[in-house]
């Protein structure tokens, strides 16, 4: 929205466009494919592009591909589709891979300049020589290594001559820098793997600070955003391109969402799928953006929620329920309303012609500028009411049916409960009631004041449905900080279904993904497995927060 203040990116946007240090904003948002975006991704989504949409410019899409055992173009297509859902546009599809032979030749720039070496150390030696942040490193042996034969090895590194791990380059910065990812940092690695994008052409691959920076520089990334893990390496950042004398893009850091009750790594995520956890990457309590659209979740809500939470420099815990007062505004204004029976019983009216039947009108949506239109709901002498709306001794304060009380039927008639029946166990079967003719919603003139108002499906023309109701996927607030394995705090009844539920034949065709309020009962979505013949619906969420104190 227009009235909230600057966050501070882009308030060193605006001094950066006004001083004329760039005449283009230019960022990008660079995801590793190695699974699934979740909803953290999302907030980097909506920052960077939101910030070229506001002051102009554009953002690339870059695929962070320099790990090849755990990337796929599976990961690429649906990462690409979650984008597009979102509402966002990307300037240049791009592929860190696609550097490679650049990223190659800055690796020999360096080596040139006396700025990389080959050493020949095990990764344990290295980690013992590069001393802690209070005591100076130790030079690796192989550290003064002419440039003559650093570059005759790093040449055999990429010609495959040596095992994985034989031998690493590395940069020659400052064994001595307080900051240890100063400390001659590791820029590339044999790894005998095939890449899912440059097949066998390389068996050595650039480490991720190698080939970041120099790759936002070489897209004349202006401001590259990035999650406050890599304040460390800011400085590394700069080292790089400073010595490779190449464009200046700059980093900038903000605080990761953290998400109550979910974990978001990707690495948790797959462990989930992989073990049979969730039924997959769109489990509609996943936190990935293909789970939330498939839970009902819209574009817009998740725009809003990332607004919402705006840009901070210190980590935080964000409380899922703000997400879902997002989804749950956006479809109050947009779902249309519709009468879904999800534990039913049987209500009959006794003076209501048997065989007789007719059509009543419904508004769709009193929240929407049209109505959201009007629909046909056909009614007769036999309906699915919710067990819940009847109570044979009823409490104090009771506006719902009970022996003697009425009640209207939404959109149709006042009714008198008269009588009911039970089973031997004493369970409630049916309900029996009169109806007032002249009480008709919007022709009422029966005078009769009414408290209660319930929902219900003429029985003839319900369509069956199967209804998945969701929890939360984790019974603790942060699952990553507590003791033990993350998957000890799984919600084991994170999933709810009714196998039998009732709704208005005007939802028989309803289109995968359309969304919609069940009145008096929250928000459902199709879920992308329904057909015609048997429809399921997903809880989006419940019309009010369940965990409000
Ligand atoms: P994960 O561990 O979930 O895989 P990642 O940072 O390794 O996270 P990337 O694919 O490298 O995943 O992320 C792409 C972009 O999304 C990066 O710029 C990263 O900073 C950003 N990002 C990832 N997770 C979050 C988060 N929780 N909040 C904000 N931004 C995030
Ligand atoms: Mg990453
Ligand atoms: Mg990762």
């Amino acid at each position: 929205s227009e009235e909230r203040s600057l966050n501070f990116i882009e308030e060193i946007i605006e001094n950066d466009l006004s001083s004329g240090k760039y005449e283009t904003l230019i960022t990008r948002f660079p995801p590793e494919p190695n699974g699934y975006l979740h909803i953290g991704h999302a907030k980097a989504i909506c920052l960077n592009f939101g910030l070229t949409k506001k002051y102009g410019g554009y953002t690339n899409l870059r695929f962070d591909d320099t790990n090849p055992i755990t990337e796929k173009t599976e990961y690429v297509d649906s990462q690409q589709e979650d984008i597009k859902w979102l509402g966002f546009e990307w300037k240049n599809e791009l592929f860190t891979s696609d550097y490679f032979d650049t990223l190659y030749d800055f690796a020999v720039q360096l080596i040139e300049k006396g700025l990389a070496y080959v050493d020949d150390s095990s990764a344990e030696e290295i980690a013992a020589l590069k001393g802690t942040p209070t005591e100076a490193g130790k030079d690796s042996p192989y550290r003064s290594r002419s440039i003559a034969e650093n570059l005759d090895l790093f040449a055999r590194m990429k010609a495959g001559e040596f095992a994985d791990g034989a031998r690493i380059l590395r940069a020659k910065a400052d064994m001595s820098s307080p900051n240890m990812i100063m400390r001659d940092p590791i820029i590339y690695r044999i790894k005998h793997a095939e890449h899912h994008r440059t097949g066998n052409k390389w068996c050595i691959y650039p480490m991720y600070d190698f080939a970041h920076g120099q790759s936002d520089s070489l897209e004349t990334i202006t401001h590259s955003i990035c999650t406050l893990e890599y304040v460390s390496h800011r400085e590394l950042y700069d080292w790089f391109i400073e010595h490779l004398e190449i464009f200046p893009s700059k980093q900038y850091e903000f605080a990761r969402l953290n998400l109550s009750y979910t974990v978001m790594s990707k690495r948790k995520l797959l462990q989930l799928v992989n073990e049979g956890v969730v039924s997959g990457w769109d489990d509609p309590r996943m936190p990935t953006i293909s789970g939330l659209r498939r839970r009902g979740y819209t574009p817009e809500s998740i725009r809003e929620f990332c607004e919402r939470i705006g840009i901070a420099k210190r980590e935080n815990l964000i409380e899922l329920s703000l997400l879902e007062f997002c989804v749950r505004e956006h479809l109050n204004k947009t779902a249309n309303r519709v009468m879904a029976v999800l534990d039913p019983i049987k209500l009959i009216i006794t003076n209501y012609p048997d065989g007789q039947e007719e059509i009543l009108h419904g508004e769709n949506n009193p929240e929407a500028d049209d109505k959201g239109g009007i629909r046909e709901i056909p009614f007769s002498n036999e309906l699915w009411i919710e067990r819940e709306d009847f109570m044979e001794e009823p409490a104090k304060k009771w506006f719902r049916l009970a022996p003697g009380a009425t009640v209207r039927l939404k959109h149709a008639y006042i009714v008198k409960c008269e009588d009911f029946r039970k089973d031997p166990e004493g369970k409630v079967t049916e309900i029996h009631c009169t109806y007032i003719p002249e009480s008709k919603s919007g022709e009422d003139t029966s005078g009769i004041n009414v408290k209660g108002t319930i929902h219900w499906v003429s029985t003839k023309h319900a369509k069956n449905a199967e209804i998945r109701t969701y929890d939360r996927l984790f019974t603790v607030e942060s699952p990553d900080s507590e003791e033990g394995d993350f998957k000890d705090y799984l919600n084991p009844n994170s999933i709810d279904v009714i196998k039998q539920a009732y709704i208005e034949p005007y939802l028989a065709n309803a289109d995968i993904d359309s969304r919609y309020q069940f009145i008096r009962k929250g928000y459902y979505c199709v879920d992308k497995d329904s057909t015609s013949e048997h429809l399921i619906f997903n809880r989006t969420v419940g019309l009010k927060d369940a965990w409000a104190k």
